[in-house]
């Protein structure tokens, strides 16, 4: 089975920081009324990472 990755939100770590597994941009810290907590966003397309999302992945790891 192939996963679909298409929809999920993406993000990269390197050393110049977080950047935008859509289109590379820089990713910044955000914090979301909405949701009540901090997201990464890029500051390029606007990706928005919750932050939650990433956590749950990194659990889902099979
Ligand atoms: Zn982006």
């Amino acid at each position: 089975m192939t996963m679909k990755t298409s929809t999920m939100p993406t993000m990269h770590r390197t050393k110049a920081g977080v950047r935008c597994g859509r289109c590379g941009g820089l990713m910044v810290r955000e914090y979301v009324a909405e949701l009540n907590e901090d997201c990464w966003k890029c500051v390029v397309c606007g990706e928005r990472v919750d932050l939650l999302i990433l956590a749950h992945r990194e659990e889902k790891s099979g």
